[in-house]
């Protein structure tokens, strides 16, 4: 795509910032800083209302979100008006849930800014494997039963790009999967059929960090159903490894006695 630039105007900086899973007092410092100079904000579906409110009321905010299935705005355009903002305004914010280089198109985002010329930072985020694993109370590794981790994606262009289904099935390791919930079906037959015992524990953790987080804890031969609750609402990540069985004794967070939706935008002020 051909990229639109105007020559010879001053140009502005972009930050490209990750948002944290939802919980506002999970976002950075260095987040909170720019957030509070910006002059406009692209912001994703996932960015949490709580977060949004800290944005100046005079600020340009643009929902550029995605949500399965339903693409408000062509990663092209949000690529292409990054580059006019950037442009045009001087602080501009890209705001993305979680960390922006995790499942987050960051890096392609930031791609177009450089064949653009446009000066850039990153501050990282939460990453929702992290603030789900915590809040959770589910260690992604501990020495007695998991020495890795992965963080894999379950979107549907699986069959382009064939999941590595042997490399997954080790029993050492957890698998975090995001944007997995729609494919529940394939990564249990996946998973299962390279050799993942159908009793590996599961959970599926949605809307994690917030005052709406529940967790829904089965095993891998269940996931499908799991998936299915109708109770479950997005987002949710799935985690599945043994390290799950620890969160009976280390849940520790409850969501209705949550604080995340009192701690309110004027503490923070
Ligand atoms: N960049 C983001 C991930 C974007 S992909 C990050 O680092 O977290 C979107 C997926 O992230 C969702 O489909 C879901 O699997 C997961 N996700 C994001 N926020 C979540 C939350 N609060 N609870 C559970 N899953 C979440």
């Amino acid at each position: 795509m051909e990229l639109l630039t105007i020559p010879g105007q001053q140009q502005g900086k972009v930050w490209l910032v990750g948002a944290g899973p939802g919980d506002v007092e999970l976002l950075t410092l260095k987040a909170y800083r720019i957030l509070k100079k910006a002059d406009v904000v692209l912001y994703d579906a996932l960015v949490s209302d709580e977060i949004m409110a800290l944005v100046p009321q005079d600020a340009e905010k643009i929902a550029v979100g995605k949500r399965a299935g339903k693409h408000s705005a062509a990663q092209d355009e949000i690529n292409q008006l990054l580059v006019t903002k950037a442009f045009t305004r001087k602080n501009v914010v890209r705001l993305k849930g979680g960390d922006p280089f995790i499942f987050g198109r960051g890096g392609e985002e930031l791609e177009t800014l450089v064949d653009a010329g446009v000066e850039f930072e990153v501050i990282p985020g939460i990453t929702a494997a992290s603030g789900t694993s915590a809040y959770a109370g589910i260690p992604l590794t501990h020495r007695d039963y998991a020495q890795g981790v992965s963080f894999i994606t379950g979107h549907c262009k699986l069959e382009s790009r064939p999941m590595d289904w042997a490399g997954y099935a080790n029993k050492q390791n957890t698998l975090v999967i995001y944007m997995g919930i729609l494919n529940a079906n394939i990564i249990q037959a996946g998973l299962m059929g390279a050799g993942r015992a159908a009793d590996t524990p599961v959970a599926i953790v949605s809307k994690a960090t917030t005052a709406s987080q529940q967790c829904f804890i089965g095993t891998l031969g269940e996931l499908e159903q799991l998936a299915a609750s109708p109770a479950l609402q997005m987002p949710a990540l799935m985690i599945i490894g043994e390290v799950v069985t620890l969160r009976e004794q280390l849940n520790w967070f409850n969501p209705a006695q949550s604080s995340t939706d009192v701690i309110s935008a004027a503490l923070l002020k």
